[in-house]
């Protein structure tokens, strides 16, 4: 209690968002072979305790603004879609890279514009997401085009840098769109003061998110922790909405 999350309302939206795999009953999350796992803890976690260990219902802590809301500058500490419980994502995709490995799949990525390719997972079909994301953005014009033409890439087996949870390119769940447009909170941290404020910084147009949005996927350039080349497959946090 007292977290501020829409306990009904974040149910709903995980069971609306990967359909058919679990139940959720009172506290408990159960998957279909029987695993259960705990909806939340009521454990008190400060900003670093949620992104470090957070229960499953601590992923609605900080409500996603999405595209249409406008350029914004996040509050210190507001990283919607950063908490992720890691047992929760290894269910959906895989707890290795052996097993996350048998569902990933070769997306053309933008094939009128030279053609990279680009490896996600085929499950929620987030491979054909993807695909319908290249398709949009290549009819764009090339002002906006321009930004997908250097992806950093879909699925690599690794941890987020300076920490040992695995990131959700781990997962086939995650795109970088340019590495040239690329703005880390990590390369502009103050090094000598790690709790000095973070300056945003972002290049990529709300135009291209937006297409990304409408495809289930959420943006990292909507973090204080910022990672705004980074996109990722989370339509649950898309679909929840805070009430009252
Ligand atoms: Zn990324």
């Amino acid at each position: 209690m007292g977290d501020g999350v829409d306990q009904p309302a974040a149910k709903a939206a995980l069971l609306k968002a990967y359909p058919g795999l679990f139940t959720i009953s009172g506290n408990v999350l159960t998957w279909t072979d029987g695993t259960t796992m705990v909806w939340n803890d009521d454990k008190a976690r400060d900003a670093d305790a949620l992104l470090e260990s957070p229960d499953i219902e601590d992923m609605f802590r900080y409500v996603y603004p999405r595209a249409a809301e406008g350029a914004l500058v996040p509050a210190e500490d507001f990283d919607p879609g950063r908490i992720r419980n890691e047992p929760f994502f290894e269910k959906l995709y895989g707890a290795s890279a052996a097993e996350v490995g048998k569902h990933i799949a070769n997306v053309k990525w933008l094939p009128k514009l030279g053609e990279k390719t680009v490896q996600v997972t085929r499950i929620f079909g987030i491979n054909d997401r993807l695909g319908k994301v290249s398709a949009a953005l290549e009819a764009m014009p090339a002002e906006l085009s321009r930004y997908g033409l250097k992806p950093g890439g879909g699925f690599v087996w690794r941890p987020i840098a300076g920490t040992d949870r695995l990131s959700v390119h781990s997962f086939g769940a995650a795109f970088d769109i340019n590495v040239g447009f690329s703005d880390y909170w990590y390369n502009n941290r103050n090094k000598t003061n790690p709790k000095a404020h973070i300056p945003f910084k972002n290049r990529i147009p709300l135009e291209i998110v937006e297409l990304f949005e409408k495809n289930g996927f959420i943006w990292g350039g909507r973090w204080y922790h910022y990672d705004t080349m980074h996109f990722e497959y989370r339509p649950e946090l898309l679909l929840y909405k805070e009430s009252g």
